[in-house]
């Protein structure tokens, strides 16, 4: 088995607001190691034009992931790929186990995120890659000139759909209710984009498709209770998110539903263990919030190690 590696500080999950958390404890001179499963930048990997992160009037995703990683590995954290297992404490020190290895500190910032829920439908596993997604800006050009849906009503979906609607040849919103939940200025860019059409309370039942790929979406009109369908090639759904926390479960530091329950500072309940972003229990998920967090969890790691070596 590899030897254990020793930080001052493990950030868990590479988004904005976890690189930002590294970048604040590297910059007091702490020893930081930023693990995540996969590449740095966590959603905005999926996102393509971002226009609301002041400083950028129009950044596509990615880019901006680019640039938040180099802010912290210059300010001298350092990243690792690693699939975290659990979180164990031994007196003030905390073992985080991975799939590819062990690493100990003194604290632990959790910055893990959100996913796409999924609907639960007859045909989205089926058809999942086969015309069922959770990402416009992956999946888009698979769908240039065809007609696809995008459940939900939120900013994902009414965003998303926008993405999907530059390429697409028409974009069919399905949603439950009769009005979206979306701020103002996507619905109002959505309603005057002719390529966005809206279906409205509408339960969706199912995805169907002819064995190989979707050819329509099943729904039941709320208000006549009528069985209808809607033909389309992709369906893309954005029906909320649920945090990724089930490793962390055992440490009782989550709410019902799973989210992360902290004070003011990111600290959770347990000593040396903090988070922030997307997975915290809050109101407002945005890479803004996630920022402005990830600096207050970075400054308090460092509050924290001050308290410690008084003692
Ligand atoms: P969300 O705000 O929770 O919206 C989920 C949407 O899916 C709602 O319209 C909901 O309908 C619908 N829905 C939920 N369960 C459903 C079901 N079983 N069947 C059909 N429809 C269902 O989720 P989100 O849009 O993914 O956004 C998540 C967070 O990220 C939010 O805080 C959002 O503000 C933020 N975000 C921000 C931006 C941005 O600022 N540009 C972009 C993306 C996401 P109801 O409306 O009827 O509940």
């Amino acid at each position: 088995m590899s030897e254990r590696k020793n930080y001052d500080v493990i950030v868990i999950g590479a988004g904005p607001g976890g690189l930002t958390a590294a970048l604040y404890a590297a910059r007091a001179n702490l020893k930081v190691v930023i693990l995540d499963r996969g590449i740095y930048g966590g959603q905005m990997n999926n996102t393509a034009g971002i226009d609301n992160y002041p400083g950028f009037v129009d950044i596509q995703g990615p880019e901006l992931g680019e640039k938040m990683y180099q802010t912290a590995m210059n300010a001298g954290a350092e990243f690792a790929y690693g699939d975290v297992q659990s979180i164990e404490q031994d007196g003030n020190k905390k073992i985080v186990k991975t799939d590819s290895g062990e690493y100990e500190a003194g604290a632990v910032v959790i910055a893990t995120g959100a996913v796409h829920k999924h609907l639960g439908v007859a045909g989205e596993e089926e058809y999942a890659g086969k015309g069922v997604s959770y990402c416009a800006v992956c999946d888009a050009a698979f769908f240039r000139d065809e007609d696809v849906a995008v459940i939900g009503g939120g900013d994902s979906a009414i965003q998303e759909g926008l993405y999907l609607a530059q390429s697409a040849k028409s974009v069919t919103v399905i949603h439950r209710r009769d009005q979206l939940r979306a701020k103002a200025e996507l619905q109002q860019k959505a309603f005057e984009n002719k390529k966005m059409k809206f279906i409205w309370n509408a339960q969706t039942e199912e995805i169907v498709g002819d064995g190989n790929k979707v050819t329509a979406v099943k729904y039941k009109d709320k208000e006549t209770g009528e069985e209808k369908e809607v033909k389309v090639a992709g369906v893309f759904i954005y029906v909320g998110i649920q945090p990724q926390t089930a490793v962390f479960k055992d440490l009782g530091i989550t709410d019902e539903q799973g989210w992360i329950l902290t004070d003011n500072n990111m600290r959770t309940k347990v000593k040396g263990i903090f988070a922030l972003g997307d997975v915290r229990a809050k109101e407002l998920r945005q890479i803004a919030t996630a920022v402005g967090e990830g600096s207050i969890a970075g400054q308090e790691v460092y509050n924290y190690y001050q308290g410690l070596n008084e003692k």
